[in-house]
C-alpha cells in the first residue's frame, strides 16, 4: 500500500541547523499542552477551536539534538478551506518540516486519523502520539499500539500530555525519522476509476517534472479533490499540462457523480474513512462494555445545552461569577486601596508640597493605583473564567449562542471571536479580531470584526465594577450581567444591520464542535489566570502609567496666573487668621473653617478649569451633558480611546486632584459617590457608553488590518461612538425619570 521515495532535498542533515519538527492534530487533542511540555512555553490552552491560528515555534533540546518545534493550528483536514487549514498545510507542504508528531485523541481515533492519513499521503514522516490515554483507559478503551503501528507503518506512542507520559519517546522517534530523511507515500485505494485517473496524472507529473517538492501522487490526489491552491500552482508552473490534468479530473468526477451520485470530494473523504475503519478493525481498539466517558458528557449536555434550561443555567453561572468576584474581591481590593492610600500619604510626607508631590500622589498613585486596585478582582474573575474554559463549559455557551447567531446574519464560528474578545467578561478584542480568521466568508468575518468591540473586555471591567459597586450596591452582579448581555444584544443588532445594508451576502454552513467535559487541572487554571493578570498588571505599570502622567500634566498645566493664585491665597489666609483668633469650639470658628474649605475647593476647581485638559473637557461638556457626563468624565473617555483602563485611572487623577484633602487619599468609589451630579443614571449611562464607544487604539489598528481597509477603522471609531452616545443619552434620560 505504500511506496518509498527518497526526496533529494528533504531530510538531509545540514550542519548544526536544528531539526524542524511540527506538531499537528485536530482541535482539542492536547497539542498545545504537548507543545508547552516540550518547550516549557506557556501558550494559551483553550478548549475550543480558533485559539491557535498562527503557527508558533519553540526550541527543544533532545539529547544532542536541537529541534525547532512548530505548533500548527488544529485542523480536521488539509483541504485548504479555513485559515487554520491553510496555515497548517502551507507549513507541512513547505518541504522544511522534517518530521511530524501527530497528536491524536485516543478516545476519538477514527475522526483524528483522517488528518493522519492526509499527512501520510503527502509523504511526511509522521509519529503518531496517541494522547489522552489516561482518559481512554478510564473510559475502558484499549488500543493495541504495536498493531496500530504495524498497520500504519509508522511509529505510534501512547502519551498523556498532562503529565508528560510518553513525550520523550515520541520526540526520540520524531528525531530518528527526521534524521533518516525517508518519505513513504501512503496510497489509499479510491476505487478503480479514481485510481486510474490518479495514475494517469501521476505519469504526466513525473514526465514533466512538475512541482518536484511534492510527491507526484499527492499532487494527483489533491487535484482530484479539486484543491484550488494546488491547481493555481500547477497552472503557473505549466499551463498545458495543468489543462490536460484538469480534463482528466473533470472526466473522472463526472463519472463518479453519475455512477454513485456523490461529489468527488465526499467520495475521497469516504475512501479515507474506509481506509481508517479497515485499519481499526481486528482488535486495534477494544471497548469495555458499560463504560463510556462520552455518555457522561452527553447526559450533562442534555441539561446544560437544553433549549430552555441551558440559557437559564448560563445566566445563573454568569451571575455567580460576578457575585463571587465582587464579594470575595472586595477584601483584597480594600487592602490594595489602603496600601495605595498609605503610599500616597508617605510620599506626601516626604516630597515637599508642589508639582512633584502632586505628580506622584495624584497623577501616578491616584491613576495607576486606581487601575491596580482592580487587580485582585481581575484575578478572581479570570480564575473562574479559566475554569469555565478548561472544563468545556465555555464551548457550550458558544454552542447555545450559535443558535441565536444565524438569525442575525453571523456565522456560528463568530461566537468564539466574541467570547475571546470578552463576551463572557475579561477578554481582549485584539486576539478576538485575530480569531476571526477562522471564518471563511469575508463578509461574515467583517460583520464579526466590526461588532467584536462591544464585548466587555478586561480593560472595561474595572469601569463597570467601579460604577456598579459605587451606585448599585447589592444589585451590582445583576448590573454586571445585564451590561455584559447588552454587549451581545448590540453586537447582534448592529451585525444584523450591517448584514442587511453595507455587507449583504449569503450565509455559509457550519458545524459547532462540542468537546467532552473535563475537570481542569489546577495548573492550567492558575496558568491562564496568571497570564491574563500579569498582562493587566504589566499594562498598568507601562501604558497606563504613561497615560496617567500625560493626563496629570494636562490637568495641571497651564497654571493659574500668579495674581489669580495670589488672590485666592490671600483670601484663604485672611479667613484663617480670623479663625485662629477665635477660641476652640466656637460656632463662628467652625463656620469660618467651612468657608476656608469651600474657598480651597473653588481654587482647585479654578485651577482644573484653567488647565489644558480642563478647557478641552469644558469644551465638550455641553455635548455630553444630555448623557450626564461632566467634563472630567469627558477627559477620561478621551483617554479611554488610548486604552480602556485609562478611563478609571483618569477619573482617579481628575477627582483626586480636585479633592481638597489629598492627605487622606479617599478611594475613587467614595469620591464619585460624594460628587454632586453623579447618580445611578450617570453610572448606567457611563457604563453603556464605555461598553459601546470607539475601541482602543491598538484594537482599531488590528481591525483595520484584519478588515483590510482604513474605512473600517473610521467606521469603528465614529459609528461606535455615535451609537454609544445615543444609547447613553437615552439611558441617562430614562434613568433620571425612573430613579427620581
Ligand atoms: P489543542 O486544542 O489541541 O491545543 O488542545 P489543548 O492543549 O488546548 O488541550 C485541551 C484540553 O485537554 C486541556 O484542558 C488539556 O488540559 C487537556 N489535555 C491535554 N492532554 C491531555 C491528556 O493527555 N490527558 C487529559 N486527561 N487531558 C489532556
Ligand atoms: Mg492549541
Amino acid at each position: 500500500m505504500s511506496a518509498v521515495i527518497q526526496f533529494s532535498e528533504a531530510g538531509r542533515q545540514s550542519g548544526d541547523r536544528p531539526l524542524r519538527i511540527a506538531l499537528a492534530g485536530n482541535p482539542n487533542c492536547g497539542k498545545t499542552t504537548v507543545f508547552n511540555a516540550y518547550t516549557g512555553a506557556r501558550q494559551h490552552v483553550g478548549n475550543y477551536p480558533g485559539v491557535t491560528v498562527d503557527r508558533k515555534e519553540g526550541p527543544v533540546r533532545h539529547g544532542q539534538e536541537n529541534v525547532t518545534l512548530v505548533d500548527l493550528p488544529g485542523t480536521y483536514s488539509l483541504t485548504a478551506y479555513s485559515q487554520e487549514e491553510i496555515v497548517a498545510r502551507a507549513e507541512l507542504a513547505s518541504g522544511n518540516v522534517q518530521a511530524v508528531i501527530n497528536v491524536v485523541d485516543a478516545s476519538a481515533l477514527e475522526r483524528n486519523l483522517l488528518l493522519t492519513v492526509q499527512m501520510l499521503e503527502m509523504g511526511l514522516p509522521v509519529v503518531l502520539a496517541c494522547n489522552m490515554m489516561d482518559e481512554a483507559r478510564k473510559a475502558g478503551i484499549h488500543i493495541d499500539i504495536d498493531r496500530l503501528s504495524h498497520m500504519l507503518g509508522i511509529p505510534v506512542v501512547s502519551t498523556v500530555a498532562r503529565n508528560g507520559e510518553g513525550l520523550k519517546e515520541a520526540m526520540s522517534e520524531a528525531v530518528r525519522l527526521a534524521k533518516a530523511g525517508e518519505r513513504h507515500v501512503l496510497e489509499v485505494n479510491y476505487g478503480a476509476d479514481v485510481n486510474e485517473g490518479i495514475m494517469a496524472m501521476q505519469a504526466i507529473i513525473e514526465r514533466e517534472k512538475l512541482l518536484p517538492k511534492y510527491a507526484a501522487r499527492w499532487i494527483a490526489v489533491k487535484l482530484m479533490e479539486g484543491d484550488p491552491e494546488l491547481r493555481q500552482e500547477l497552472r503557473a508552473a505549466n499551463a498545458t499540462a495543468a489543462q490536460e490534468m484538469e480534463g482528466i479530473c473533470r472526466r473522472v468526477a463526472d463519472h463518479i457523480r453519475t455512477a454513485h451520485n456523490v461529489s468527488m470530494e465526499s467520495h475521497i473523504t469516504d475512501a479515507r474513512y474506509g481506509f481508517i475503519r479497515g485499519l481499526l478493525r481486528d482488535g486495534v481498539i477494544r471497548q469495555d462494555a458499560g463504560k463510556d466517558r462520552l455518555a457522561l458528557s452527553d447526559k450533562l449536555d442534555k441539561v446544560l445545552t437544553n433549549a430552555f434550561f441551558g440559557p437559564l443555567i448560563m445566566l445563573v453561572v454568569l451571575y455567580a461569577v460576578f457575585q463571587i468576584t465582587i464579594e470575595i474581591g472586595a477584601y483584597p481590593q480594600g487592602w490594595v486601596e489602603d496600601a495605595c492610600g498609605a503610599l500616597g500619604e508617605l510620599f506626601a510626607g516626604i516630597i515637599p508640597e508642589g508639582d512633584l508631590q502632586s505628580l506622584v500622589v495624584d497623577g501616578i498613585i491616584g491613576g495607576v493605583g486606581g487601575v491596580l486596585s482592580f487587580a485582585p478582582l481581575i484575578v478572581i474573575m479570570f480564575a473562574l473564567i479559566a475554569f469555565m474554559e478548561d472544563s468545556g463549559y465555555m464551548a457550550r455557551i458558544a454552542y447555545m449562542m450559535d443558535r441565536v447567531f444565524r438569525a442575525f446574519g453571523l456565522h456560528g464560528a463568530s461566537v468564539m471571536p466574541y467570547v475571546i474578545s470578552g463576551g463572557i467578561a475579561g477578554g481582549c478584542a485584539i486576539p478576538g479580531a485575530m480569531a476571526t480568521r477562522t471564518l471563511r466568508s469575508p463578509k461574515e468575518k467583517l460583520a464579526t470584526l466590526l461588532t467584536l468591540p462591544y464585548m466587555s473586555c478586561g480593560a472595561k471591567l474595572p469601569v463597570f465594577l467601579l460604577l456598579a459597586a459605587a451606585f448599585f450596591g447589592s444589585q451590582a452582579p445583576t448590573v454586571m450581567v445585564l451590561i455584559m448581555l447588552s454587549g451581545w444584544v448590540f453586537a447582534l443588532l448592529v451585525a444584523r444591520l450591517l448584514r442587511s445594508t453595507i455587507i449583504r451576502g449569503e450565509a455559509t454552513p457550519f458545524v459547532m464542535e462540542l468537546p467532552p467535559y473535563r475537570l481542569p487541572t489546577l495548573f492550567s487554571v492558575l496558568m491562564h489566570c496568571w497570564e491574563r493578570t500579569w498582562m493587566y498588571v504589566k499594562k498598568a505599570g507601562t501604558v497606563i502609567l504613561a497615560i496617567s502622567i500625560i493626563i496629570w500634566a494636562g490637568l495641571t498645566y497651564p497654571k493659574l496666573s500668579d495674581e489669580e493664585a495670589a488672590a485666592f491665597d490671600a483670601r484663604i489666609e485672611a479667613l484663617n487668621a480670623q479663625r485662629e483668633a477665635l477660641p476652640e469650639g466656637d460656632a463662628a470658628r467652625a463656620a469660618l473653617e467651612e468657608q476656608v474649605t469651600r474657598l480651597e475647593e473653588e481654587k482647585g476647581a479654578a485651577e482644573l478649569a484653567h488647565s489644558f485638559a480642563g478647557r478641552l473637557g469644558k469644551l465638550i461638556e455641553p455635548v455630553t451633558a444630555p448623557a450626564g457626563f461632566e467634563w472630567r468624565t469627558d477627559i477620561a473617555l478621551l483617554a479611554g480611546i488610548a486604552a480602556k483602563e485609562a478611563v478609571v485611572s483618569t477619573l482617579g487623577t481628575a477627582y483626586s486632584l480636585g479633592d481638597v484633602d489629598p492627605e487622606d487619599a479617599t478611594p475613587l468609589e467614595s469620591l464619585l459617590q460624594a460628587t454632586p451630579g453623579w447618580s445611578k443614571a450617570t453610572a448606567l449611562s457611563l457604563m453603556l457608553f464605555v461598553l459601546l464607544y470607539s475601541p482602543c487604539f491598538v484594537s482599531l489598528v488590528v481591525i483595520q488590518r484584519e478588515a483590510g481597509g482604513w474605512r473600517w477603522l473610521f467606521f469603528s471609531l465614529f459609528f461606535n461612538t455615535a451609537l454609544a452616545y445615543v444609547v447613553a443619552v437615552a439611558a441617562y434620560q430614562i434613568g433620571l425619570v425612573v430613579w427620581n
